[in-house]
């Protein structure tokens, strides 16, 4: 593997992405020469940090390498919506695979949300928290249909939450472009690329030994190889999340899809209003590639989307003005009195698999059964909680997931199938099955 150096100019869509002008990455610290630690974790996103976080409190050596800067993934591209919801529905965690499997899993997920924000409210951490419930909001009769199932879920599983018909919108939402929703609580929002950071800060202060701009460049069973340095650890956990398969692995099981997220100029408190009546939420739609909508603390709306053309795409697009013009009319047409430009837009790839549930396990050839894989996280607090999930293995040999998320499990599609029909075409069908069928 080839890594270039980091730098935001020479990378492509990188200037676009807002967060990264609000603070520049801090300075990074790269490996030269051999260490030695308990635990080396690559990736220095949501999962490697928060694993990463975890095994030091238990007072094991942790040596993170990060191939770029912490945040540099996903991680930091995020609109921060914190909640278990991501790109699967409890009512389709419950169709799948019945109730005391979609409980385990939510269960898990929850705990995810749980210590992201703890880290924030112990760490008082700069990240503009925003306290908000989540919002799924239905566009036509179809997306009624999925609103109410997911309210029933969450009834039947034991959540909270409300169900609103298009009458009562009107209180809680200025559009007239909706037909009902389900809205629930214990969720919030956040910059999470300035957590990623924070959470770097906090984790070198802790004694976590974090070498940035040094990508692992090969990986055996004791040592990780970088490019000026190695690290020989008794356990290697990758949390690579969608570059994984750029490290020879995995490669039918995590793919990555796309979705393009822009950020408005500032609306004043009155034209904010216009949109959520009196709580701030964070609202998506029930489109298969849905659209996605929060205000932050100074009332920029974050809006994001994709379709069905670039979602998919094999390498990320630049193609920012499509998706610039395709997301401001959707605002315009949702919410036709609110003045709204957006200022930024960028694109981001996120690793899924077929099924739409994380993929994690040891590594494919059974023979390196110290390298843990972590991937296709779908969201910040899954990832965290994969994070938490790969330390506990260390820890105290955690396991009741393991054949939940193995990468080994029955897929759909399989590999044969998948050959033949291309990989965007497989997981394309997979997602919309497993959400909707
Ligand atoms: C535009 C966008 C908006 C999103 N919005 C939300 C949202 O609102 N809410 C939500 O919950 N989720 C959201 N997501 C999804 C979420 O960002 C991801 O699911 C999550 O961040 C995955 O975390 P991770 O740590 O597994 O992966 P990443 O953050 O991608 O971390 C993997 C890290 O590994 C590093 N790495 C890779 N290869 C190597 C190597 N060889 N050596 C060293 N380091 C390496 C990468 O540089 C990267 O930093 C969004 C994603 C995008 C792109």
């Amino acid at each position: 593997m080839g890594y270039a150096r980091y730098n935001i100019m020479n990378r492509p869509n990188e200037e676009n992405v807002f967060w990264y002008s609000l603070k520049k990455p801090a300075q990074a610290k790269k490996l030269s020469g051999t260490i030695n630690a308990d635990v080396v974790v690559i990736g220095g996103g949501m999962a490697g940090l928060s694993c990463a976080q975890k095994l030091r409190e238990h007072n094991l050596s942790v040596v993170l390498l990060e191939k770029d800067f912490c945040g540099a993934g996903a991680s930091g591209k995020t609109s921060g919506f914190i909640t278990p919801d991501s790109e699967i529905e409890l009512s389709a965690l419950l169709a799948n695979h019945g109730p005391e499997k979609a409980k385990r899993i939510w269960e898990f997920v929850i705990a995810g949300v749980s210590a992201i924000r703890k880290n924030i409210e112990d760490y008082n951490i700069d990240c503009d928290y925003q306290v908000q419930d989540s919002l799924f909001i239905a566009n036509n009769k179809t997306g009624l249909k999925y609103v109410k199932e997911q309210y029933e879920a969450r009834k039947e599983l034991g959540y909270e939450s409300t169900l609103y018909s298009k009458d009562g919108l009107p209180e809680i939402i200025g559009s007239m472009g909706y037909v009902g929703a389900v809205r629930y609580p214990d969720t919030f929002g956040m910059n999470s690329y300035l957590y990623c950071q924070a959470m770097r800060e906090i984790l070198i202060k802790n004694g976590v030994q974090i070498f940035e701009e040094t990508p692992a460049v090969n990986i055996t069973n004791s040592s990780v190889i970088t490019p000026e340095g190695r690290v020989e650890a008794k356990h290697v956990i990758v949390a690579g999340d969608r570059f994984i398969p750029d490290m020879g692995v995995l490669k039918k099981e995590i793919y990555h899809v796309q979705t393009f997220l822009g950020i408005s100029k500032p609306l004043s408190d009155e034209n904010a209003k216009k949109i959520f009546k009196s709580d701030k939420m964070m609202a998506w739609d029930t489109d298969l590639i849905y659209n996605y909508f929060r205000v932050t603390g100074n009332n920029r709306v974050l809006l994001g989307g994709g379709d069905l053309l670039y979602t998919y795409a094999h390498s990320i697009s630049n193609n920012t003005k499509r998706f610039k013009k395709r997301l401001s009319s959707y605002f315009h047409k949702k919410f036709p009195d609110v003045p709204f430009e957006l200022e930024y837009i960028w694109p981001g790839m996120l690793g899924v698999s077929k099924d739409l549930l994380p993929v994690m396990g040891y590594g494919p050839d059974n023979k390196t059964s110290n390298i843990w894989y972590l991937g296709a996280a779908t969201g910040l607090p899954w990832a965290n909680a994969l994070g938490h999930y790969a330390a506990d293995k260390i820890i105290s040999g955690r396991n009741e997931l393991d054949g939940d998320f193995s990468w080994k499990r029955k897929f759909i599609i399989g590999p044969k199938i998948q050959t033949l029909i291309s990989t965007p075409v497989t997981y394309a069908i997979s997602h919309g099955i497993a959400e909707h069928l």
